[in-house]
């Protein structure tokens, strides 16, 4: 029977193939042979077809596990083509790795259809590219304590294509300000100060393209707004083979509703956007925003992200790094120490200043 997942295998020697982002190609890791990801789609088009069709009709028949009625709804059974191991996996999951074998493995039936993403950004940065940028990333934090420095050890890291859905829209803004201007003139022994009133109307259209939100509820949406931007002149048209040796899931979160949080950033900027054009008064009140969002257009789209996790003093830290960018973001824990004595200095030094000041003015 065919197999209802693929593993990506090196068309010379068999071996398992993953996405290698140094070089853009898929990358044999027993023989080093690399392919285009055209050649590779092209090569297991069929393959994945059938594996499709077979993942829907086995979607309800999981009666070799003992599964309560809970779990069967949430979990997926697949057989590894390669070393036959069962692997139980979430009902998301669309790329992983076989826990046995280590083979890449992806999940064509997670792409059919309305499932299959637009675009994809792959990969740039590599495993020990983004290792280096945690420890820079710990460099550049003077409070951070030195023992967790010294002795951190990375527990798990992984490279992740996220799901996110990308809003094009555009957004009315109607703002209506009060602005004051005040002159003062001396005449004689007399201050003359006169104060002009103002009010002030806008309004503008603020057009946007590809506003991101994440589209997977096990990902913290913190972490994934602080990765951005992406550079989407890189995103590509969706392909298989760009996932293989990464995990990934398909969304869970569905584009009605992710669309709040695209559009309260939609709001938010094009209100900055609009108060820009309002200058040159002294005071400045707003007395009225209305602001409509007219959805257009919902991309999705895979984008890469490398999930880092350290554990310290009994409690896990998390962080994240753009796969394309290398911007990193995370929680880290600070020295309650050096807090006092990073203060105790700017204090003395103040002090030293005030101490200057006083001494030139007497
Ligand atoms: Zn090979
Ligand atoms: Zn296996």
């Amino acid at each position: 029977m065919p197999d209802q997942i693929t593993n990506y295998q090196c068309p010379s020697c068999g071996g398992p193939l993953h996405f290698d982002s140094e070089t853009q190609k898929l990358k044999c890791d027993y023989c080093g042979s690399l392919f285009t990801t055209e050649e590779i789609e092209e090569l297991y088009r069929e393959k994945n077809e059938e594996a499709v069709s077979v993942g829907t009709e086995l979607q309800d028949s999981h009666d070799t596990l003992q599964w309560t009625e809970e779990e069967a709804k949430h979990m997926r059974a697949y057989s590894c083509p390669s070393c036959g191991a069962q692997l139980i996996c979430d009902e998301n999951t669309a790329a992983t790795s076989c826990p046995y074998c280590g083979n890449p493995t992806v999940v064509p039936a997670q792409f059919d259809g309305a499932l299959r993403p637009d675009y994809v950004i792959p990969f740039k940065l590599n495993k020990d590219q983004a290792v280096k940028k945690l420890s820079q990333y710990y460099g550049g934090k003077p409070l951070l304590p030195s023992a967790f420095s010294s002795n951190n050890h990375i527990e798990e890291i992984k490279g992740v294509y996220v799901p996110f859905w990308l809003y094009d829209g555009a957004a009315d803004v109607h703002l209506r300000c009060h602005g004051t201007r005040v002159h003062s003139v001396t005449r004689g022994d007399d201050i003359i100060t006169t104060t002009e009133h103002y009010q002030i109307e806008r309004e503008g259209t603020v057009e946007f393209n590809k506003v991101p939100a994440d589209a997977s509820s096990k990902m913290p949406d913190i972490l994934m707004d602080s990765i951005e931007p992406f550079n989407y002149s890189e995103m590509v048209p969706f392909q298989m083979s760009y996932l293989p040796g990464y995990l990934a899931d398909k969304y869970d979160v569905s584009s009605e509703e992710d669309a709040s949080r695209a559009d309260v950033r939609m709001k938010n900027s094009a209100i900055s956007e609009i108060s820009r054009t309002v200058g040159g008064y002294s005071g400045l009140v707003t007395e009225s925003q209305q602001v409509n969002i007219i959805p257009n257009r919902v991309h999705y789209a895979f984008l890469p992200v490398w999930m880092l996790s350290t554990r310290w003093n009994g409690k896990n830290y998390i962080f994240a790094m753009n796969g394309q960018t290398g911007k990193m973001v995370g929680d880290l824990p600070i020295d309650k120490g050096k807090v006092i004595l990073y203060f105790l200095l700017i204090t003395l030094g103040l002090m030293a200043v005030l101490f200057v000041i006083l001494f030139i003015l007497m």
